[in-house]
């Protein structure tokens, strides 16, 4: 490893003034290897107005952060973000640069990687140091069904991470760091514009507490109702099994799993889902997790803590019956 890259950088993601909480899990884990290597965390804090956040990523465990504030950063111009965060990296030489795999992101790293002519490793589930010195990084290959473990020759080492991966860093008002300023270049016209802001629900199932999962046992599209009831009567976000989104039944928000979301709810519940790696990766992780299917020998019910076997037309109706029963009863 070249000495003149020294580091792990976390590029801090922030909107409309509220830093993403990817940062928080990637600076987490950035205090990990970084601590393991005897090395520093570094934060790239890249928009307009966002100084004052420099103190937050220093809590949450950042040495350094380098802050470009600019009001050519207003907006989402990935022109523009990418020549600042470039400028940030010339000036810090991190070792390796963490980025939330958010929309953002994605539009971001690659570009940025492709400029620097470095390897980039995105959608990683794992990091690690190796007994060299080396960063692992580790994600789902061949449909999800191993994984693997990349070093990236060329430096610095660039990776994105889903957001609900790591554990966030805590946050420590004792903490102290350094704030140094970088001028971002002079980039001129780049042919981004914003035209108007488009408004669309969006369902932040990362998020969710309780997740009721639909998958493949439905029959039909309108049978989603009955989960959406159940959900509604539970306080439950729907989520759903990929089939259902590429059949155009639910939007792609609502997927669980390896090319959907990564959830971590208190608990689970998994209805006519037979439980693919696929799926598995992005919910495994959850609290309590109940299945209702039809086959015992489904694989959800490895990953089950409570399993209902049994037609999920039978036991949905019973269930939102006995629920509405129960809510009846209670002021
Ligand atoms: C690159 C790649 C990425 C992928 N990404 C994802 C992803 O992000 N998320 C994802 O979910 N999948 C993903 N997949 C697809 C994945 O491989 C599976 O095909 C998918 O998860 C299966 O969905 P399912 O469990 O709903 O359907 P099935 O596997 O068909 O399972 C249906 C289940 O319903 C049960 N069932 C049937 N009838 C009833 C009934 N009346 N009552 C109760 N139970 C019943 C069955 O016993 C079965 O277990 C991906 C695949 C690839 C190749």
């Amino acid at each position: 490893m070249s000495e003149e890259y020294k580091g792990i950088m976390v590029y801090a993601e922030v909107h409309n003034g509220t830093i993403h909480p990817v940062t928080f899990e990637l600076l987490g884990k950035a205090r990990e290897l970084a601590n393991k290597k005897g090395t520093k965390v570094l934060a790239a804090l890249a928009g307009y107005g966002v100084k004052e956040k420099a103190q937050e990523l220093i809590y949450r465990g950042a040495d350094i952060v380098y802050v470009t504030d600019s009001e050519k950063l207003k907006t989402l111009d990935v022109v523009a973000h990418k020549s600042a965060l470039l400028k940030i990296i010339e000036k810090a030489k991190p070792e390796a640069v963490l980025i939330g795999a958010t929309n953002t992101g994605r539009t971001l790293a690659p570009r940025v990687s492709a400029y620097l002519k470095t390897g980039l490793t995105a959608d990683c589930t794992d990091l690690f140091i190796d007994d060299n010195g080396n960063l692992v990084q580790v994600r789902p290959a061949f449909s999800g069904n191993i994984f693997a473990h990349i070093l990236t020759k060329t430096k610095p080492v660039m990776s994105t991470v889903r957001y609900r991966t790591f554990k966030p860093a805590d946050r420590d008002q004792s903490r102290k760091g350094e704030v140094i300023d970088v001028e971002m270049d002079e980039i001129g016209e780049t042919g981004y514009r914003v035209l108007r802001k488009m408004e669309r629900e969006k369902v932040n199932i990362s998020e969710a507490e309780l997740i009721i999962s639909a998958g493949r046992g439905l029959k039909k599209k309108e049978d989603l109702e009955m989960i959406r009831e159940l959900a509604s009567l539970l306080g439950a976000t729907v989520g759903a099994s990929r089939p259902l989104v590429d059949d155009d039944w639910i939007s792609r928000d609502h997927q669980v799993g390896f090319s959907g979301n990564i959830v971590k709810p208190k608990v689970y519940i998994a209805i006519g889902i037979s439980g693919s790696p696929q799926h598995v990766v992005g919910m495994k992780d959850s609290g309590t997790v109940i299945s209702i299917n039809i086959d015992p020998s489904a694989p959800i019910g490895e990953y089950s803590d409570y399993m209902i076997v049994g037609d999920l037309y039978e036991v949905i109706p019973k269930l939102i019956e006995e629920i509405k029963k129960l809510k009846s009863q209670k002021p």
